[in-house]
């Protein structure tokens, strides 16, 4: 007989354990019990064969769009203007029952529509982010290369100025929605100026091909592309006109990047109520493991990283919204959760014994979505890097090379332009 199922309901909420609500708007209150219904009710019953499989749930889409959320803190435009906790509270609970739903979210709504909503022209932001606030367009965003990962300021994809237009060449991994976006914002290297450009790519572009990414151990849920650019054209209009360098990526990721080190919060208060409900449940020695002192050693810690967690992200959020937040605290808060994240996954996955490694038991569905999250958006090494170089005043970046030959010190200017926008990164 099996005891403590997960396929039951989806847990009670009891992760509040510092009464941290009470920090909440009750309009942020509202969109939270709102998003934890939805996402309680028709994601957690299905979502684990999904993920077994490596398929998008495209049937809930519909549902996911009527929850208002897409576009996020972008006003008008039909997007919801919603403030940056509010968006917040929604990631946590999509990330509590399911974090490849969050990230298609992320993907699609902070980065995609963000990206088009800050620096695409008036013309873009009217056709497409209605659309795109519905979910009728889905977006994605490439940044990242085969060859350039953290040092995404060194990308080699071309886009070269031919009548009418501009021709994109190159590759990009790792795409989230790359293989079914209708939406692709693709960031490359104008070779008239060495300057990087951001590009709107419409699905069916015949210079476009898509690969997915296949056998990952984490989000299998989302859709991960491989990207292959070749003599892919676009017009003129299809260039987001805001974007003169590298360093408008900043824009769009410094705020997205609070969105991702709310996520490691959802994962752990999720895992956090699957484990007191099952600790209950479940039975050894003739009485619930809950009694033991081993157990509750356990849920402390992690109901104590929790409120740690989320109370660094909240604070992030409201630096941001005064208007006061820098990229080093969005890196080191987002650095942090996904580190104390990971614990509290490990913690909730050995709480659950052999289910811990069972995917129906949702806890080592996240124990495995955690790792995606501690590498994207600047994993943890480059993350903790950047905050480093705003506490000692000394970037650690860029390993040092010895000098070599007479022309040591001497750096053409591309290679000082490169550098100085990876330290702005
Ligand atoms: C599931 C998933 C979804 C993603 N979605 C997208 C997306 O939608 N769009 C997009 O553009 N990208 C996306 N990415 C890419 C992601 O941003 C990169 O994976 C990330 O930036 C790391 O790059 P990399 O994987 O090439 O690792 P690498 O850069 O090769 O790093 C490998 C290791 O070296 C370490 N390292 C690198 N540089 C330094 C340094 N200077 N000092 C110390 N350590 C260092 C890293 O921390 C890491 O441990 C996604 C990735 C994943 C896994």
């Amino acid at each position: 007989m099996i005891q403590a199922t997960t396929m039951a309901a989806f847990p009670p909420a009891v992760h509040d354990l510092l009464a941290l609500e009470g920090l909440l708007s009750p309009e942020e209150r509202q969109l939270r019990d709102k998003v934890r219904s939805y996402m309680e009710a028709n994601v957690a019953p299905v979502i684990a064969d999904y993920w077994e499989r490596a398929e998008f749930p495209h049937p809930l889409v519909p549902g996911f769009a009527a929850l208002g959320l897409a576009g996020g803190a972008i006003k008008g435009y039909g997007c919801p203007g919603l403030s940056i906790l509010s968006n917040a509270m929604a990631v946590v609970e999509i990330a509590r029952v399911d974090a490849s739903m969050s990230t298609f979210l992320l993907v699609h709504s902070y980065l995609a529509m963000l990206t088009i909503g800050l620096l695409g022209s008036e013309e873009q932001k009217q056709e497409l982010l209605p659309r795109m606030a519905k979910f009728e367009l889905v977006g994605c965003w490439a940044l990242t290369e085969p060859s350039n990962g953290s040092d995404a300021s060194a990308l080699t994809a071309t886009a070269t100025k031919v009548p009418g237009g501009w021709m994109i060449n190159g590759y990009k991994r790792w795409i989230g929605n790359g293989t079914w976006a209708d939406v692709t914002v693709v960031w490359a290297r104008n070779n008239q100026d060495g300057q990087v450009n951001a590009f709107i790519v419409r699905k069916g572009n015949p210079g476009l091909r898509t690969a997915k990414i296949e056998n990952k151990i984490a989000l299998r849920c989302v859709q991960n592309a491989d990207m292959t650019f070749s003599q892919c054209f676009v017009p003129d209009s299809a260039r987001l006109p805001e974007v003169t360098s590298f360093a408008d990526t900043n824009k769009v990721l410094a705020i997205s990047r609070i969105m991702v080190a709310w996520q490691p919060v959802g994962l752990s208060v999720g895992v956090y109520d699957m484990c007191c409900r099952y600790v209950t449940e479940r039975k050894q020695f003739n009485t619930q493991l809950g009694s033991f002192q081993l157990v509750q050693e356990k849920l402390a810690r992690m109901g104590g990283h929790i409120q740690g967690m989320w109370l660094a992200c909240w604070r992030l959020s409201k630096l941001y919204e005064e208007g006061r937040m820098s990229h080093e605290q969005a890196s080191l808060v987002k650095a942090w959760t996904s580190a104390r994240g990971r614990e509290v996954m490990a913690l909730g996955r050995e709480l659950l014994g052999g289910n811990g490694i069972l995917g129906h038991f949702l806890v080592a569905k996240s124990f495995s979505d955690l790792e995606a999250i501690y590498t994207y958006e600047g994993t943890y090494e480059v993350n903790v890097l950047v905050a480093g170089r705003r506490i000692t005043g000394v970037s650690a970046i860029r390993a040092a090379s010895p000098p070599k030959g007479p022309q040591a010190g001497k750096k053409g200017a591309k290679q000082q332009q490169q550098e100085a926008e990876a330290e702005r990164k």
